[in-house]
């Protein structure tokens, strides 16, 4: 692939990983036109985003924080030296690396002696590159000996992973590119708002449906993305699973099967069939809201389709039942023989920049590097002898996130927690006890760009570098594995996170097997990956330079990648994909006389995640400055409340407190509230930790709440 001028590189946010150009910013005049003056909105930055046309993912296209990236480079918006607190209380001061490592590394040691090494707890991000996600699971594994490390795409699609890799062998968010998806015949998007949430993917939607092809989505909104759909089947919050049972049992008993397909590559499907059974169209529809005659629409057109991609995100995983609703739809897929041949398959949009990537190289709490189970005794031996450590020595699986979180202060719990890349303040779920928790530690130390809200209660603060100020390779939810390139220098006082932990290591005593390079770190993530489900050992930067991109598994330098999977078996041992009998479940918190409404959270177009970033952005916050509650004018009307009036959104849990935005766009008996603020609107105050029980997936995507209008004091 021919590259462009200036720095190719890639977005700092979201899992689509879009390519994009840097320049400097007074190099502007030759390429795009004189550069933009200055404001006190529009800070100066050191380097201009431009569009790169010939990265085949976004083809040129930006969405605004894309577009806005730079301004996150300038430093009256981000840390530029080390914190720390003398004493609970006492504010954050500046202080030199060597009095904030030397902190860090005699109180690790003080709690390790006191309390175990399992106290010590890492916390990781879904937005870190490859290279620090396999360095922190070593340094946790490693340098603390502690099993407590998880980070926090737990919080983000471990369900439809747990599924995938139960049904299929193998979990890559996409089994396929994502121009695929513009040249299949029908799309069932569940649970995905994607023209807000990665714009550009859009796109291959529209070019699907400008080919004739059908768009179906399942969301109890009517988001920008469902307005573009051919049937948007509008359920309850939480039904999902009941949704995709009902439409199995209308396949079952239309004669919709691919029976020769079901036959042929997949088992279990007689279990399934019995459970589909019970799930009568009409009960189906009293489970969900959803009409009969919009059931029988969506799976004939599903089923008469000769392509067809079942695809989920968030608003179908985050539930308590997270992986079995994953699996209702691979059943679905499976069951109407889409999956396993061209432009065909389940797919699960991963959100994260690294989402893809992060949970295949160590940072989660049950895996090794290369996708390889902590518990597998051949995986546990090969990546021993990477690190060059006994298998022994290698602690075994720890707590999910919330558990870990939750833990904090706890006796047997972790006293001390490392967080890199992450703001669980704003983004873990009953956010106010998670808050309380890590207030209890005796120690929290946190790794960032930005004082972020966790940042802000710390007891020792890292600046970090950034997406431009370092190289590292990161993997896009098409198990594409791409590279970000620096093109600028970091702020003097600010180090990249492999810089500290090789530091913290060498002050805790263990010398080597640290580096700070990205590049023997990713030569060292290879070795440990060869021969595991995730393969990237024929993986190389200039690979990823020369061919836009390399998609895992790539067991070899010979090895073209493997951008499609599955198609001609699955990566089970018997090479069939497995059907999963599952069976509908209420939500675990159901609506009742006290807390009448379903509460979902979600995001909106201008902001990523807990916002620690995009809020800092001139552009991102004029464009969407606050939190909202969106709700149906018949229920404001019910409760008295106009647009714009402020109103609490409260659960068993807490409170959150924004203005009113009224909508047709969703249920009247749901109300949305973005998550991307701190404060007194912050939704996850309110969420349900209630996790799902084998993925650790916490039940983000439902709660009962009621709604108060607040009167002004
Ligand atoms: Fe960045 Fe995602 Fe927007 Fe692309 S869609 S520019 S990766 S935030």
């Amino acid at each position: 692939m021919t590259e462009p001028t200036g720095t190719p590189t890639h977005c700092p946010y979201c899992s689509l990983q879009c390519g994009m150009v840097l320049r400097p910013t007074d190099d502007r005049t030759d390429h795009a036109g004189p550069p933009a003056p200055a404001t006190p909105t529009t800070p100066a930055t050191p380097l201009s985003v431009e569009e790169w046309p010939g990265f085949p993912v976004n083809r040129g296209a930006l969405c605004g924080k894309g577009r806005s990236a730079a301004d996150l480079l300038n430093p009256a918006v981000r840390l530029t030296t080390p914190l720390v607190r003398d004493r609970p209380g006492a504010p954050l001061r500046p202080a030199t690396w060597n009095e904030a490592l030397d902190r860090v590394a005699q109180a690790v040691r003080r709690i390790r002696d006191g309390h175990g090494a399992e106290a010590v707890g890492v916390f990781g991000g879904g937005g870190l590159t490859n290279e620090k996600a396999y360095l922190l699971g070593k340094f946790a594994r490693v340098a603390l000996r502690t099993p407590s490390i998880d980070y926090n795409g737990r919080f983000c699609m471990s369900s439809a992973a747990t599924a995938s890799n139960r049904a299929f062998g193998l979990d890559r968010g996409l089994p396929f590119p994502l121009a695929d998806i513009a040249a299949t015949d029908c799309v069932l998007l569940v649970g995905s708002n994607l023209a807000d949430t990665m714009p550009p993917a859009l796109r291959y939607l529209t070019e699907l449906t400008g080919r004739g092809g059908r768009l179906i989505v399942v969301d109890p909104r009517r988001t920008r993305t469902a307005a573009q759909a051919h049937l948007h089947l509008q359920p309850l919050p939480g039904s999902d699973l009941a949704l995709a049972l009902g439409m199995l049992h209308i396949a079952i008993d239309g004669g919709l099967v691919d029976t020769e397909f079901v036959a042929r590559r997949t088992t279990g499907f007689e279990a399934v069939r019995t459970i589909a059974m019970d799930h009568w169209p009409t009960r189906v529809e009293r489970l969900t809201g959803v009409p009969v005659h919009q059931l029988r629409q969506a799976v004939q057109t599903l089923a008469a389709a000769p392509t067809a991609m079942v695809l989920t995100a968030r608003g179908s995983e985050q539930h308590s039942k997270g992986t079995d609703t994953v699996h209702g739809w691979i059943n679905l897929c499976l069951a109407l023989g889409k999956a396993g041949r061209p432009r065909s398959g389940y797919g699960c949009l991963t959100g994260q920049g690294n989402g893809q990537g992060g949970r295949e190289h160590g940072q989660k709490a049950d895996q090794l590097p290369g996708y390889r189970s902590l518990t597998d005794p051949a995986a546990r031996e090969h990546v021993a002898r990477v690190w060059g450590i006994e298998p022994a020595d290698l602690p075994g699986p720890g707590r999910s996130a919330y558990e870990l979180l939750d833990s904090a202060g706890t006796p047997g719990g972790v006293r001390a927690l490392l967080v890199f890349g992450s703001n669980p303040v704003v983004s873990a779920p009953r956010a106010a006890h998670v808050e309380e928790r890590l207030r209890a530690l005796d120690l929290l130390v946190v790794s960032d760009v930005v004082l972020s809200e966790t940042a802000a209660l710390a007891d020792v603060v890292l600046p970090s570098a950034q997406w431009a100020e370092e190289t590292g390779t990161l993997t896009n939810l098409e198990g594409r594995v791409v590279l970000r390139r620096k093109a600028v220098d970091p702020p003097p006082q600010v180090r990249t996170d492999l810089q500290i932990l090789s530091a913290l290591a060498d002050r805790l005593g263990v010398h080597h097997g640290f580096p700070a390079e990205p590049r023997d770190v990713f030569e060292e993530l290879r070795r440990a990956s060869a021969g595991g489900p995730a393969d990237y050992s024929g993986i190389s930067y200039e690979r990823i330079t020369g061919e836009g991109g390399v998609f895992w598994p790539c067991p070899g330098e010979d090895h073209p990648g493997t951008p499609r999977l599955f198609l001609d078996s699955f990566a089970t041992p018997d090479g069939r994909a497995r059907m999963v009998a599952v069976d509908y479940r209420p939500v675990a918190e159901p609506p009742d006389e006290r807390y009448p409404l379903y509460l979902v959270t979600g995001r909106v177009l201008a902001h990523y995640q807990s916002g620690a970033q995009t809020r800092r952005v001139p552009a991102l916050r004029a464009a969407e400055p606050g939190p909202f509650v969106e709700l149906h004018p018949h229920l404001a009307d019910r409760l008295g409340v106009a647009d714009g009036d402020q109103v609490a959104v409260v659960s068993r849990r807490g409170r959150a407190v924004a203005p009113a935005r009224l909508s047709t766009a969703i249920r009247s008996d749901v109300v949305f509230m973005p998550f991307h603020w701190a404060g007194p609107g912050r939704a996850n105050t309110v969420t349900n930790p209630a996790l799902d029980p084998l993925s650790g997936m916490p039940e983000f995507k439902v709660c009962a709440v009621r709604l108060e209008p607040v009167t002004a004091p």
